[in-house]
């Protein structure tokens, strides 16, 4: 061992690293099976991006007009492009309506209509009639703030059952056997820089998305994708990296979102001309097509000159029509936010909006139970023993090439409760588990001695700077070879230059320092990971628009890429095939089709 750390030991049947959404769903329902559950999380449980949601969670309830959970499984395989799981996607909206029941009970106080049922608004994709029928009214609303309500709601629970928080405690390494199996986590205690090894027969990765590999995302600084780091560094494949989201509307300069749902309440995005532009790119849904739609069309509109303000390089989001009732009523957080980052009163006037990087599509290969899935000898399945992944941190996959909104905030409660459930039948409450051999801990001590110890010439702020810039210019809504190549290149020297890291502060006690570059080099793994698999994919799939491949090559890429990257930044790439099948005969296979709306 490099020095000699000392390590404060805990067994529990399960750990939990994360308390998002996700993870504190699957932390109650793990300790309401009845499992010795420990959660740890970096943050706060209710500071998790989670908080940050807006516009509101899918479920076909049917409160506001016609609805069926296979419309929704169809809207969902569309709107991912066909790059989706069928299989798990089908067990996502159909048990998206218990799940949301579910979450009322617990106490989400959702918005009402005047019957009393909860709140329903139009969202992207969202369709009735496979595709056929006008738009559904899907997506269960609190007001313009569903995520706050339902992160609280899932931490009160959470202290109700019996599970055990350590706060503050930052995961640095997942602690593998040399069989492969994952058997616990090792942990700083930011607090007082003491270690901490979780040993659990089973660690559900529920990190959130990486969305701070680029300058300008709606995401929280917090997102650094650190359960993709651990993952890469425990020699697993990341899956489907190439699918970035950007949100269309992003607030012009300081990236913070304003929801689709202000689209969904009526809201219209204007060009220069004042013209409502999506009626020439999506005749029948226009502002509600998906995001990787809009966000084309709003990059196109720029460059053809029809850009706004003086530089002409934004849109307006129009909202002054929707009158001040709609506003406060339903949209009262963005009427603050519009106000405070971009000076605006929405009643009287446009919001200046850019498409941002919002949502990582990608992430830990899962099936549908949320167990962490491998490509290993030829069988494409293999379930890695003792791994979860589940909410932004893992790709089950049900969003495929392209995530419709409010299928995020569905996705962590739906498979944060599958971890629990598949948990309770497949560990023992109190199991016994076998030594851990001595040197377990070894890589990851090595690794933080290293870090902790990192003399070279680069503060950790300047590399993630350019890493951040060049994901932003070259990794962007419309994608070219040359670019990706360019990319590419910059990418792998960024990544190299990491050797040269300097963390200036060699206390153990709340070291920023070390926790930003720990993040840092999670974050490199999946720049990387990203802009090579990208650079690969040579067709445009959803969010994945390569302009000198326009055309979706079902032929060649209906097929999830796996990327590899070790830590001194080589990588490999194989890839798995794509689920075309369901669970059950409730609802047909949707066969690949041209996605047009
Ligand atoms: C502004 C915004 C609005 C959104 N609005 C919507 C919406 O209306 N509807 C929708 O469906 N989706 C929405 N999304 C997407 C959705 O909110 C996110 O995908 C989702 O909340 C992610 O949840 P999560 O539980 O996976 O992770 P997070 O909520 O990001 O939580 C991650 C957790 O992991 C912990 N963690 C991370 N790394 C470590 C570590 N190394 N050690 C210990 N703990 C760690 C953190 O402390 C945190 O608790 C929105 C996203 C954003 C950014």
């Amino acid at each position: 061992m490099p020095a000699a750390y000392k390590i404060h030991e805990h067994t529990f049947d399960m750990v939990v690293v994360g308390a998002g959404g996700a993870g504190l769903r699957a932390t109650f329902g793990l300790a309401q099976k009845g499992l010795r559950t420990a959660c740890i999380t970096k943050v706060f449980p209710t500071r998790s991006h989670t908080v940050a949601a807006q516009g509101g969670v899918a479920a076909a309830l049917a409160n506001m007009g016609e609805d069926d959970w296979r419309y929704h499984f169809f809207d969902t395989v569309k709107g991912s492009d066909w790059l989706g799981d069928q299989d798990a996607i089908e067990y996502m909206c159909k048990e998206a309506i218990p799940a949301i029941v579910e979450l009322e009970h617990y106490g989400v106080p959702f918005s009402r209509t005047e019957d009393g049922r909860i709140y329903q608004r139009p969202f992207g994709g969202m369709t009735t009639r496979f595709g056929e029928g006008p738009p559904a009214q899907r997506t269960c609303a609190a007001a313009d703030r569903t995520g706050h309500a339902i992160l609280h709601t899932l931490y009160q629970q959470s202290l109700a059952h019996d599970a055990q928080f350590f706060i503050e405690f930052f995961a640095l390494d997942l602690i593998m056997d040399a069989e492969g199996a994952c058997r616990g986590v090792l942990a700083l205690e930011l607090a007082t820089g003491e270690l901490h090894l979780f040993k659990a027969q089973g660690t559900v990765l529920a990190t959130g998305g990486y969305g701070r590999a680029y300058f300008s995302a709606t995401s929280a600084h917090t997102c650094t994708g650190d359960g993709g780091g651990m993952a890469l560094r425990a020699g697993l494949a990341l899956q489907d990296m190439e699918f970035v989201q950007f949100h269309p509307t992003g607030i012009y300069g300081a990236g913070c979102l304003i929801t689709e749902g202000v689209r969904g309440e009526g809201g219209i995005l204007r060009n220069s001309n004042g013209e409502r532009f999506m009626e020439r790119y999506a005749p029948s849904v226009k502002d509600l097509a998906p995001r990787d739609m809009v966000s084309r069309a709003m990059t196109i509109e720029i460059r053809e000159g029809r850009g706004v303000g003086e530089h002409k390089d934004h849109i307006l989001l129009d909202l002054t029509h929707l009158g001040p009732e709609v506003i406060h009523e339903k949209l009262p957080g963005i009427a603050e936010s519009a106000r405070i980052f971009a000076g605006v009163d929405v009643e009287k006037q446009p919001i200046p909006v850019l498409p941002t990087v919002h949502y990582n599509m990608g992430g830990i290969p899962t099936n549908y139970h949320g167990e962490v899935v491998q490509l290993k000898n030829g069988n494409p399945d293999e379930v890695v023993p003792g791994l979860y992944a589940i909410g932004e941190a893992a790709c089950v996959s049900v969003h495929g090439a392209n995530r419709l909104g409010s299928n995020s905030l569905l996705d962590l409660v739906v498979f944060g409760r599958a971890v629990a459930n598949r948990a309770a039948e497949t560990i023992k409450p109190n199991g016994k588990q076998a030594k851990l051999a001595s040197d377990a801990c070894d890589a990851a001590l090595a690794r933080l001695d290293k870090l902790r110890n990192a003399n070279g010439g680069t503060p950790t702020a300047a590399i993630r700077d350019r890493m951040q810039r060049t994901m932003q210019a070259d990794a962007a809504v419309f994608r070219t070879g040359e670019t990706l190549a360019d990319g590419v290149r910059k990418i792998r020297e960024i990544h190299a230059s990491f050797a040269d890291v300097r963390v200036s502060d060699r206390s153990l006690v709340w070291n920023s320092d070390l926790v930003e570059t720990y993040e840092l080099a999670n974050l490199l793994g999946q720049a990387l990971a990203t802009i090579v698999s990208a650079e690969n994919r040579t067709e445009s799939r959803g969010a994945h628009a390569r302009e000198d491949y326009p055309e979706r090559d079902d032929v060649n890429w209906l097929k999830h890429t796996l990327c590899w990257v070790d830590e001194a930044g080589n990588t490999r790439i194989d890839y798995r095939p794509v689920h075309m099948y369901t669970l059950t005969n409730d609802v047909d296979v949707i066969p690949p089709k041209k996605r047009v709306y």
